[in-house]
């Protein structure tokens, strides 16, 4: 397969970047392992592509008192090899590592998966779990966007054509918290059937607060507000933790996606399932 002609240029910072692709109506390219394929597939002809992978600054992890700021161009492969000292949710430092294979997590990025928004990429259920922010620069100025305003349906983000990523800021690893991530992985692609992150704080043997999200079977990834309700206050219980995790299917809403790989029903029980692993590796890590 090849992709249908189109017009390179290569910006050297993000003002640059953004008047490029106004001027030329193209689009961004970071690693180029999401947009190149769909290029192939026919599936987007940009006509012009603004290659943003050697802007100096958008790559890397920074402390920010108690936050991580991660570049844009920051690899999977970074992420996912962060060390203790680097002090980055394991939910994200372990999600990076099940991407693709190493070929991907080499060249993608994490603001490319942000920004492309798959339904079954595991950054973004990771993030909203995590409550990440993203920061985006415009022509008029930059903004932050909380994760669960960002992600807003199917390869939708709230971020305009003309914006782009800079950096996705995320908590450190907080002490009594504990945070995970786990996934149902289609075995050739690595993508997601089904993900589910969770953040959980405990105090003594009871969850103090919970933040869980589900992604893979939904158009994007949701804040699962019905599991969060039922472990708030509650002992780590298994029992408790399944009671939770069954009321995922309110969180659901309607639409939710089947396909070749795995059908409405079978996603939907999954859900439980992985839901379930996540809180519970989640709380094992609060130890
Ligand atoms: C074989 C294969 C397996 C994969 N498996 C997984 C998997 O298991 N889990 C998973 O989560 N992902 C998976 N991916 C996707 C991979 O993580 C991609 O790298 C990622 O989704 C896109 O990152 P990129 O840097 O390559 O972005 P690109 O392909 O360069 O860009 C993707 C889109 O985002 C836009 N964009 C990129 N950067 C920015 C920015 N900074 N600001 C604004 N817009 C931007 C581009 O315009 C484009 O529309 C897989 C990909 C492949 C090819």
């Amino acid at each position: 397969m090849y992709p249908p002609k189109f017009d390179y240029h290569r910006a050297s910072s993000v003002s640059e970047a953004i008047a490029m692709r106004k001027e030329h109506d193209g689009k961004f390219m970071a690693g180029g392992h999401s947009l190149i394929p769909v290029m192939k597939l026919r599936l987007a002809d940009p006509g012009c592509i603004v290659d943003i992978g050697r802007i100096d600054g958008l790559k890397g992890l920074t402390r920010e008192g108690s936050d991580i700021k991660i570049g844009a161009l920051t690899t999977h492969a970074t992420v996912a090899g962060a060390t203790k000292a680097d002090d980055l949710p394991e939910a994200l430092t372990e999600a990076a590592g099940w991407i693709g294979d190493p070929m991907v997590r080499n060249r993608g990025t994490v603001g490319g998966n942000v920004a492309h928004a798959d339904p079954s990429s595991d950054l973004p259920t990771v993030l909203t779990a995590l409550g990440a922010s993203m920061e985006i620069a415009g022509e008029s100025g930059s903004r932050s966007v909380g994760a669960a305003d960002f992600f807003t349906g199917l390869f939708e983000t709230a971020m305009g054509e003309d914006e782009l990523l800079v950096s996705v800021t995320v908590p450190s690893h907080k002490p009594k918290t504990g945070t995970a991530y786990s996934k149902l992985f289609n075995p050739a692609s690595r993508y997601a059937i089904v993900g589910a992150a969770a953040s959980i704080e405990v105090n003594g043997g009871n969850c103090k607060s919970a933040s869980v999200a589900i992604g893979g079977l939904t158009p994007n990834a949701k804040r699962c507000a019905s599991v969060e309700a039922l472990l708030n206050g509650k002992e780590m219980t298994e029992a408790n933790i399944q009671a939770a995790a069954e009321a995922v299917a309110n969180d659901l809403g309607d639409d939710i996606l089947g396909d070749i790989h795995a059908s409405i029903e079978y996603r939907k029980s999954m859900a439980v399932v992985f839901v379930k692993r996540a809180i519970t590796k989640a709380v094992e890590r609060t130890k």
